[in-house]
């Protein structure tokens, strides 16, 4: 089982909604954040407005859902949840678009893999709250201008440069998400601990929030499968031992790498010699595909100082060597 995916299983799902803090002042972290969205909000509620657009930028599992889903409660408006892969048509979009209530907030996830013509509708649709629905094929069609209601636009993407320029400033509000310091991952864990009813000490909650690569996600997870364990070896209690012993099952190490960012860096070192290697190259090597390697493992290894993106490719660091316990090749001069 890979601990790190993003697709998770259906009862991993219905206990991450459980877990989704229900508004800004149970959401953790994120200080910066939290502080403009609740201005941004709190504005658009005493004008009595809907908010402006948002974009949210950051890795997966940071809270970007749970973000969008805080701005719906907070303007007390209803939420809709799409994805850029679902839109492929414009017509698809149009759809969506044509059927949303006033104030009504849109999600859409992975904004940046949209295709082209529903990009375009997407820009008046944010600006003007107009689409062009074109009916007809040919010589014959038609664009029939439509209406909607003013909507709250939320997107969400990786990265806020894969976006073309003209929808990033249709945002009136852009917030990157950064990744998570331990201490509030370990605060994500307790509070996670006791909705989940489960006993953990102080320890045990620093010792799962330490292998969770910065990401609330990540760190719910861990300590899911920390309480398998604790039920089926323990007495249900999660210390510091326990969390150890069953993330050792699950083959996350202490730094937090899981079985796919060990793979990654073995290649690099052991087929490679620490690269320079080409991106496309290392994900054939690993039996992943290149968005995996690029999005999932690498910038937590970049991140750890493990890894270095250079323009000539992928490139280990001396501490990729002594973490896998190997010894660096003399070119590499350590
Ligand atoms: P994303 O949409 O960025 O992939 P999600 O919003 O789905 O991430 O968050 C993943 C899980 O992490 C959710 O179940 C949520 O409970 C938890 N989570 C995310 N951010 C926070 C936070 N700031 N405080 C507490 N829990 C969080």
């Amino acid at each position: 089982e890979r601990l790190v995916e993003s697709v998770a299983d259906r009862e991993d799902q219905a206990v991450e909604a459980a877990l989704r803090p229900k508004d800004l002042g149970e959401f953790i972290g994120q200080e910066k954040v939290r502080e403009q969205l609740d201005l941004v909000l709190r504005a658009a509620r005493a004008r009595g407005a809907t908010a402006d657009h948002v974009l949210l930028s950051g890795a997966p599992g940071l809270g970007k859902t749970t973000l969008s889903m805080i701005i719906a409660a907070e303007m007390e408006a209803p939420i809709r949840i799409t994805s850029g892969p679902a839109i492929q048509h414009a017509g698809d979009l149009a759809a969506i678009l044509s059927s949303l209530q006033e104030g009504e907030v849109l999600f859409l996830d992975e904004i940046h893999r949209m295709s082209r013509p529903a990009e375009e509708m997407l820009y008046m649709a944010m600006e003007d709250f107009r689409v062009d629905v074109i009916v007809g094929k040919g010589p014959g069609a038609t664009a029939i201008p439509l209406e909607l209601p003013p909507f709250t636009l939320v997107g969400a993407t990786t990265r806020a440069g894969l976006l073309p320029p003209p929808l990033r400033d249709r945002f009136g509000f852009t917030a990157h998400m950064e990744f998570y310091e331990p201490a509030e991952l370990e605060r994500v864990v307790h509070r996670s601990a006791s909705l989940l009813d489960v006993e953990i000490d102080t320890e045990g909650a620093a010792e799962i929030a330490g292998r969770s690569r910065g990401t609330p996600r990540i760190a719910n997870r861990l300590l899911r499968r920390v309480r398998d364990y604790a039920q089926v070896k323990g007495d249900g209690r999660i210390t510091k031992d326990v969390a150890a012993a069953a993330l050792a099952v699950y083959e996350v190490d202490a730094r937090g790498l899981d079985r796919l960012d060990r793979a990654v860096l073995e290649a690099l070192l052991k087929l490679f010699g620490g690269g320079p290697v080409g991106l496309s190259t290392l994900a054939v090597a690993v039996g992943e595909e290149r968005e995996t390697v690029e999005e999932v493992a690498e910038p937590f290894l970049v991140r750890e100082g493990l890894l270095a993106r250079t323009p000539r490719g992928r490139v280990a660091t001396p501490a990729a060597w002594s973490h896998l316990g190997l010894t660096p090749p003399r070119s590499q001069g350590a």
